[in-house]
């Protein structure tokens, strides 16, 4: 994309893209065609409120990178509404703020060998936050409104990234890291007796608050996603089934001991399995379904790996738990 001096390409440009690494490329791109500098490295907080470090999005800038707790620090910095300029040596470097609704969500550093006009700044302050409004938007579309979990549409879309190649390709903070990723779903037993006894708005508040103790169960990285009414899914990568089953039985536990305003206690069934090369969705979430019904099968408040099945055996045979 090249501008022209009165144009604004670059508006349609940011505003267009539809995922989170085209808008990334789009920004980049941006800044190198209109700011015309060279060395600079772009840091956002993906999470916008989350105190966690600011990530890199043009990874291949010749200047330093800054580690987790540098680009945290100078995030924090930069609260206040102000372009900050040092001078190393020859160079002049500009911290210019990303700002999302008056909070600073992130930083361009750029290295120049003259200090930058005011116009130049300010076209970076707004082409930011322009970026920002854009990534908000996209991340409210692949929400659900109730419950503010990811959606349905992005569980198809993160599976398939996975199971593809792209998410086992996903660099990790630890080289080392040796985990797999597993998929839950989970569904809460007898819902239906919720909606009947107490209606159907003490019910949403029952989803809203199992959406919430989900969330609080997981890590940030962790993708946890509103399947369906009151049917939740889990990505997250552990190191065995072992430890899969332990981290979900601990959630099993927590919500059995929750105690839900009017309604009191509730139980939950869960499912799961490993995610594997080049499987495909249909399969995975059939597989985890069928792991689910065993646990409802036999009893509800349990949680079965899809490995401990005997998959020989027909296992839908009980009519009272409803497909989806
Ligand atoms: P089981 O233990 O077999 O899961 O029993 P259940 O009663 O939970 O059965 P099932 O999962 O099949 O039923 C889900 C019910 O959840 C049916 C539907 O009326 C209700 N439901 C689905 N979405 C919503 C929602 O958004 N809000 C409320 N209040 N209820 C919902
Ligand atoms: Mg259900
Ligand atoms: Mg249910």
């Amino acid at each position: 994309m090249k501008a022209n001096n009165c144009g604004h390409e670059w508006i349609v440009s940011l505003t267009q893209q539809e995922e989170e690494s085209d808008l990334d490329t789009s920004l980049v791109q941006v800044i190198y065609d209109l700011l015309e500098v060279k060395n600079f490295a772009i840091y956002i907080n993906k999470h916008f409120d989350a105190q966690i470090a600011a990530q890199l999005i043009n990874k291949n800038t010749t200047l330093e990178q800054l580690s987790a707790e540098e680009s945290l620090r100078l995030v924090e910095k930069l609260n206040e509404n102000k372009v900050r300029i040092t001078k190393q040596s020859d160079k002049v470097i500009t911290y210019i703020p990303a700002y999302h609704f008056g909070k600073v969500i992130g930083v361009i550093i750029i290295e120049t060998d003259e200090e930058l006009p005011d116009r130049v700044t300010m076209l970076a302050v707004h082409i930011l936050n322009i970026y920002a409004n854009h990534l908000s938007l996209l991340y409210k579309s692949r929400q659900d409104p109730l419950t503010e979990l990811l959606n349905r549409q992005t569980f198809d879309k993160k599976v398939m990234e996975i199971v593809s190649g792209n998410g086992f390709l996903e660099p990790r903070s630890d080289s080392k890291d040796t985990r797999n990723w597993y998929l839950a779903i989970i569904d809460i037993d007898h819902f239906k007796n919720v909606n009947d006894n107490f209606g159907h708005v003490i019910g949403d508040e029952v989803i809203l608050l199992v959406a919430q103790l989900l969330k609080n169960n997981f890590r940030l990285e962790d993708y946890v996603f509103r399947y369906g009414g009151e049917e939740f899914a889990v990505l997250f990568q552990v190191n065995s089934e072992q430890e899969c089953n332990i981290a979900l039985d601990r959630l099993r536990t927590n919500i059995s001991q929750y105690m839900f305003p009017q309604v009191g206690h509730l139980t939950i069934s869960i499912g799961f399995l490993e995610l594997k090369n080049m499987d495909t969705v249909s399969s995975i979430v059939n597989q985890a379904d069928l792991a689910l019904y065993h646990s409802k099968n036999t009893g509800r408040n349990k949680v079965t790996p899809y490995s401990d099945l005997d998959v020989s055996e027909e296992v839908t045979t009980d009519n009272s738990i409803e497909l989806f």
